[in-house]
């Protein structure tokens, strides 16, 4: 049977921009709309059903045409865009919708430039969210309200300052090849970025930013997000991580199929794809009702997409986040799973023996961003892989640095340089750029090769 599930929307933009704030403001709106049935807490996501959004959106909703399918909006808890880098499927993005959120009165940031240039590789369609105009001098603040009904009660002065804030942004997207304009002002959709000013602090603009996010995924996304719910899950792993009396237990997003209870899944571990079966599947207990923090999870015997779990399985120390996980009924599907997923990992992991340089991540995700931008400036990859920058990786640089003084190098994104191995680097001149801005650790690479070669 074929169903229309949630679009998977992340939440991405620079640091301080308003990321928490506007997830806890649309989580918050559950408690003004109770009898629309409430917002649901997932592991790593939050889910919005559809009613919720239809009684935010009120009168807005005349905006979209026809009858709104989506079951509802699932939105990742994980905002950063290093961890959108890690969300990844089947080579794109796990993520099918994303809100870019830009501090209105700091404009764009390295972080800003960072989401556009990630969302734009994935060809993840978004709507961008200029927050904090409560900001801006002599705001009227009225709580909740839409958009454009508080715009109208703002004076000249007020609205002309918004005006010019946006047009700088909508600049800052013409020069990276995006022409965006303020939602109300879009022709065209499928050409036009909409901005949608809000404040997230005082839910200001909410109810237009949601049912725009809607009306995107049921106009564009319809097909893609039409599954067939019984099949067999797939998704990705958000995060690894351990838990009192469970051991290592895996933080998944499910996009297709459904996961059960007594599901063999195949998932990608440190050297190998990683086969077990299904211990517990855990979400979330309301939070009023957590007692005792050890019990925070509800078990349940099977979970359909879109959604976010945690799996207790057997096995799981070696799991790495980023790598698909595929649940599979009969042995042939677990060998298929297991083909998949090696290679996928292979295609990720690079043991090229060349003369190159030196990868890590945190992430399978992330690193497959970061080596697929050193390509494509013709740095060649000697070996890629997931951890922190060691003793062992220096070794390795070193004797690069032998045949080539610009290959002898390192790169990290968001991993830590461990003690003794930023000791030998120091002393034996090895350079290691790290970071969490892709583009700020290359620009790094370059300019220290470029004053290495004056
Ligand atoms: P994140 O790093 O993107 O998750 O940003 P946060 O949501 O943590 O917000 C950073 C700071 O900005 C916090 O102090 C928030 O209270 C504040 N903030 C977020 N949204 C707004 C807003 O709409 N108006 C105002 N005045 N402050 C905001
Ligand atoms: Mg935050």
């Amino acid at each position: 049977m074929k169903k229309i599930r949630q679009p998977i929307i992340a939440v991405l933009g620079h640091v301080d921009h308003g990321k928490t704030t506007m997830l806890d403001r649309i989580r918050k709106t559950n408690v003004a709309s109770k009898e629309a049935g409430g917002i649901t807490q997932h592991i790593g996501a939050t889910e919005v059903p559809i009613e919720v959004v239809k009684e935010i959106a009120g009168p807005l909703l005349s905006l979209w045409k026809g009858e709104i399918k989506l079951p509802g909006l699932l939105f990742i808890d994980t905002p950063g865009h290093e961890a959108f880098t890690s969300l990844r499927a089947r080579g794109g993005s796990l993520a099918d919708l994303a809100i870019l959120i830009i501090d209105v009165n700091e404009g764009f940031q390295p972080q800003t430039i960072e989401s556009i240039e990630i969302l734009k590789k994935y060809k993840t369609p978004f709507i961008v969210a200029a927050n904090k105009i409560d900001r801006i001098k002599g705001w009227k603040i009225n709580e909740n309200e839409p958009f454009l009904v508080n715009f109208k009660k703002q004076d000249q002065r007020a609205q002309q300052e918004l005006e010019t804030k946006l047009w700088e942004v909508i600049g800052k997207f013409y020069e990276m090849g995006f022409q965006a304009n303020r939602f109300d002002r879009v022709q065209d959709f499928t050409k036009e970025l909409a901005i949608v000013p809000i404040s997230a602090k005082y839910g200001i603009g909410i109810a237009e930013l949601l049912v725009l996010i809607a009306g995107l995924a049921q106009r564009y996304l319809e097909q893609k997000l039409k599954i067939e719910v019984e099949g067999p899950a797939k998704g990705t792993i958000l995060e690894v991580r351990e838990e009192i009396g469970l051991g290592t237990t895996i933080d998944v997003i499910v996009y297709d199929g459904t996961l059960r209870k007594d599901d063999t899944i195949v998932v990608g571990g440190k050297d190998e794809a990683i086969v077990t079966k299904i211990r517990a599947l855990l979400k979330p207990k309301p939070l009023d009702e957590i007692r005792d923090p050890r019990f925070r999870f509800d078990q349940v015997d099977e979970v359909a997409a879109a959604a976010g779990i945690k799996i207790a399985a057997p096995g799981l120390d070696g799991a790495l986040a980023g790598s698909p996980v595929i649940a599979a009924r009969s042995e042939e599907d677990v060998e298929k799973a297991k083909q998949e997923i090696l290679s996928q990992i292979e295609r990720i992991k690079i043991e090229s023996g060349e003369i190159g340089v030196i990868v890590k991540a945190d992430t399978l995700g992330s690193l497959e961003a970061l080596s697929k931008e050193l390509q494509e400036k013709d740095i060649p990859i000697r070996k890629a892989d997931v951890g922190d920058i060691s003793k062992t990786d220096v070794m390795e640089a070193l004797s690069i640095k032998d045949e080539n003084e610009y290959l002898g190098v390192i790169f990290g994104f968001n991993v830590k340089v461990n003690e003794d191995a930023r000791e030998i680097a120091d002393a034996r001149g090895i350079p290691i750029f790290v970071g969490n801005i892709i583009y700020k650790i290359i620009e790094d690479y370059e300019a220290w090769r470029k004053a290495e070669e004056e």
